[in-house]
C-alpha cells in the first residue's frame, strides 16, 4: 500500500482539540495504517497542546469504538481514523477521520466483466419463476446456490459500491460508467453505513431488486464476498491501488455456502451450545444472544453466554460445549471457520439447524443493521 498516497485528514481533529483545550486524547488507526500512526501523533502533539495515546490493540471497523477503559485512563476524546461514524454510542466523545486515497484506476480491464455480468442479469430477469414447492433435496440443493435465493430482480442496473478511502470516486465514475452504456445507480444503504455506495463487511443494505450486477472498488475479497453472500448477485472488482480487475466467482461463494451447510448439519444432534456475544460497541448483539439461549431451550439444549471483546479459537475452543453461537462480529463465523476445532455458526444458521428456518429460504448472511 502506498501511505504516501492516502491523505489523512487531520487538520478538523487538531482544530477540536484546541477549542476543547483537551489535555489526552486516544488515537485509534485500523491496521494497515498503524505504521503511520507514531509520525500522527508527532503532528498533533507539535500542533496542539494535547498528549496522544494510542489505542494499540487491533481494530477492524467503526464497531470497534474504544469506549470507556479509555475514559478511566483521563482520556478526553478519541480520534478515529479510517472508518466512518455507525448508528451506535460508544459513550465516548468521538472524531471520525477521513482517510482517502487519490488513486484513479482506468475503467477498460473492468469492462468486459461487467459486460458479461450485464448479460446474466438480463438472463435472470427473463427467466425468473420459482413459486412452485420444492422437495426437501431441491431446497436443499438451493440453499447452497449461490444464485438460486436471489430475490426476484426488477431490472439489471449496475450497482456502484466502494469501501470508504476510495468512496470519493463514485460520482465520476458513475457518469464514466453511464458513458460506457451502463445504467448506474450508487445504492444508499441503512443507519450503520455513512455514505452513499458504502459497504461494510456486516451491512449491505442498499441491496435492491433494480440492481442486476455489481461494481466494488477496493482491494481484498473481503468487502466482495460479503457482498455476493447475502446478494447472490455477480461482482465485479476494481482495485484502485494496483488498477486490476476480476471478479468474485460464484464457485467461490458456492463453496463457502457447501461448507456452512455441512456445519449445519454438524450440529443437528449437538446438545450445548456457547453464545458469543461481542464487547465492542457495535457489535453487541445481546438481545440476538437471548433469542438463542430461548430458542436453544425450547428445542431442549443448553446455551451458555460468553461476552468476549476479542473471539479467537485459543479463547473458546476449550469449553466443553458441543458447538458455538457466534453474535458478535458476523464474519468470525463466516470467515474463519476452520480454525475453530468445534462448529462455530451464525444466528441463522442455528434456527435452520433446529428447524426454525427452512432450507428453502436460501441461505441468509448475518447482516448487523
Ligand atoms: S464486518 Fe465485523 S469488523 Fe467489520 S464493521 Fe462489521 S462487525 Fe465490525
Amino acid at each position: 500500500m502506498d501511505l504516501d498516497r492516502h491523505d489523512f485528514e487531520l487538520e478538523e481533529l487538531m482544530e477540536r482539540i484546541r477549542s476543547n483545550d483537551n489535555r489526552l486524547i486516544a488515537l485509534q488507526v485500523p491496521e494497515g495504517l498503524k505504521m503511520q500512526a507514531l509520525e500522527m501523533m508527532d503532528t498533533i502533539e507539535t500542533e496542539t497542546s494535547a498528549q496522544v495515546v494510542l489505542a494499540a490493540d487491533p481494530c477492524y471497523g467503526a464497531c470497534d469504538l474504544v469506549h470507556d477503559k479509555m475514559k478511566l485512563m483521563g482520556v478526553e476524546l478519541v480520534a478515529h481514523m479510517g472508518h466512518s461514524q455507525m448508528n451506535i454510542d460508544s459513550g465516548m466523545p468521538t472524531q471520525f477521520i477521513n482517510v482517502t486515497y487519490d488513486g484513479d484506476p482506468e475503467l477498460s480491464p473492468v469492462l468486459p466483466w461487467l459486460e458479461q455480468h450485464r448479460n446474466m442479469a438480463k438472463q435472470r430477469l427473463v427467466n425468473q419463476d420459482g413459486t412452485s414447492p420444492l422437495s426437501e433435496t431441491e431446497a436443499q440443493e438451493k440453499f447452497m446456490d449461490a444464485v438460486g435465493r436471489m430475490a426476484p430482480l426488477t431490472d439489471t442496473k449496475l450497482g456502484l459500491v466502494g469501501s470508504i478511502q476510495h468512496l470519493h470516486l463514485l460520482p465520476e465514475f458513475h457518469d464514466r460508467l453511464e458513458k460506457a452504456g451502463f445504467d448506474v445507480t450508487i445504492p444508499i444503504g441503512g443507519a450503520r453505513l455513512s455514505f452513499p455506495g458504502q459497504v461494510l463487511g456486516c451491512n449491505y443494505s442498499g441491496d435492491d431488486p433494480s440492481i442486476g450486477h455489481y461494481l466494488f472498488l477496493g482491494s481484498g475479497d473481503f468487502h466482495p464476498i460479503g457482498l455476493v453472500l447475502h446478494t447472490g448477485k455477480p461482482l465485479a472488482m476494481l482495485d484502485p491501488y494496483t488498477g486490476d480487475a476480476e471478479e468474485m466467482s460464484l464457485e467461490r461463494i458456492e463453496r463457502i455456502l457447501r461448507q456452512r451447510f455441512g456445519l449445519i448439519m454438524s450440529v443437528q444432534d449437538a446438545s450445548t451450545f456457547g453464545i458469543l456475544i461481542g464487547e465492542k460497541p457495535g457489535q453487541m448483539r445481546r438481545t440476538l444472544a437471548l433469542r438463542m439461549k430461548r430458542m436453544l431451550a425450547q428445542h431442549g439444549k443448553k446455551g451458555y453466554l460468553l461476552a468476549l471483546e476479542h473471539v479467537g479459537p485459543e479463547l473458546i475452543d476449550f469449553y466443553p460445549v458441543d458447538a458455538f453461537v457466534n453474535t458478535a462480529c458476523p464474519r468470525i463465523a463466516i470467515d474463519d471457520a476452520v480454525k475453530y476445532r468445534k462448529p462455530l455458526i451464525t444466528p441463522f444458521e442455528l434456527e435452520v439447524a433446529l428447524g426454525e428456518k427452512k432450507w428453502e429460504t436460501g441461505y441468509q448472511f448475518d447482516e448487523i443493521p
